[in-house]
């Protein structure tokens, strides 16, 4: 049976699927301006070609779905999208990433829907530096919701924050608190330069691996890597129920681990977060009788996929910011 493999050794068990490029956040490595919708860009893809789009990928092997954006919760669909996806056989995790305003409100619908995973982007845990960060004072309304989804029935609940010099890279210690008696996981992740950000990319860039003697020091101490790993190292101390994970997009090999494809909010194939060519699938997903047809262009492409991103030659690729593509 074809499967989702490429030339390199590497196979993908693990969508990323944009569903809209709006956002209602500004945060300044991603929107700082807000998002302002382009002339001629493509709707988001519908609910009937989602189903057909994914009941394709897991019928090659796709087990993991992350549905984000821009800002997933905005799209008013948002149950059924979840309540498809968690209905598609193979599909074993139907995960989100969200900036969390609307988590309070909505996590017990989702739940209920079928999500099982959930990440939160929190970039700092003081109220005046998330605002500054993120340009909407709502770290309180956010922290909120994260309470409430730890208690919500999901498999896992993580929270992401993008680390930046100057702007949160003081915030380690206060995040290692937040963990000792709650049980989920804080990632950092290393800024990533993109077409938009080249200023705020030379003012906040800072190597996430900074991080690590911090958390030697604290006697933190790397967790062994589980098989199905994602990008994320993670950092353990008996003493705390969560963990601290350091993700380094800029480290050497980062890319030989790589496990995941992308599909735009407009229904592009994109085989890198930082690859230079978009493969347009909607025309194959207007109807079931397609179905072939679409999975033999998705394991043609795979063929096509570079074994790393050229981000050390300062080539960003096609996306102008990352609500463009999902993250
Ligand atoms: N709006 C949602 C959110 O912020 O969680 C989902 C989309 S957002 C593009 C997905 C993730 O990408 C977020 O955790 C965000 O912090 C991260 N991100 C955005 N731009 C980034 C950049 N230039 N470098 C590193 N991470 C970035
Ligand atoms: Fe919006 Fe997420 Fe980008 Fe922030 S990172 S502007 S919340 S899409």
């Amino acid at each position: 049976m074809p499967s989702l493999a490429d030339r390199h050794g590497r196979s993908f068990p693990y969508l990323r699927l944009s569903l809209l490029e709006a956002c209602n956040f500004r945060c300044g490595y991603c929107l700082p301006d807000g998002h302002r919708p382009l002339p001629g860009k493509p709707a988001d893809l519908r609910l009937d070609e989602i189903g057909r789009l994914l009941r394709a990928f897991a019928r090659l092997g796709m087990r993991k779905l992350r549905l984000t954006g821009g800002e997933p919760s905005l799209r008013r669909d948002l149950p059924e999208v979840i309540a498809l996806a968690a209905a598609v056989p193979g599909i074993a995790k139907v995960a989100m990433t969200t900036n969390g305003e609307l988590l309070a409100r909505r996590i017990d619908a989702w739940r209920a829907a079928g999500l099982s995973h959930l990440n939160v982007s929190v970039d700092a845990l003081d109220r005046a530096r998330f605002a500054a960060i993120t340009g909407r004072d709502r770290l309180p309304q956010i922290l909120d919701g994260v309470e409430r989804a730890l208690t919500a029935g999901l498999r896992a609940v993580k929270l992401n924050a993008v680390l930046l010099r100057g702007l949160n890279d003081d915030q380690l210690p206060a995040f290692i608190g937040f963990v000792r008696e709650r049980p989920l996981d804080v990632r950092f992740i290393e800024l990533m330069r993109t077409g938009d950000n080249g200023d705020h990319f030379a003012r906040h860039h800072v190597r996430a691996t900074v991080l690590e003697a911090q958390l030697r020091e604290r006697g933190w101490r790397p967790q062994p890597r589980a098989f199905d790993a994602g990008p994320s190292v993670d950092w353990g101390h008996p003493d705390y129920q969560g963990r601290i994970g350091i993700i380094a997009p800029y480290a050497p090999d980062f890319c030989a681990g790589c496990n995941r494809l992308r599909v735009t909010a407009g229904g592009d194939l994109r085989l890198c977060l930082f690859g230079e060519t978009g493969i347009p699938l909607r025309p194959l997903l207007q109807s079931d009788d397609q179905a072939a047809e679409l999975e033999a262009t998705l394991v043609a492409q795979l063929g096509l996929k570079a074994a790393s991103h050229a981000l050390h030659e300062g080539r960003t690729g096609l996306v102008p910011h990352l609500a463009s593509i999902g993250g």
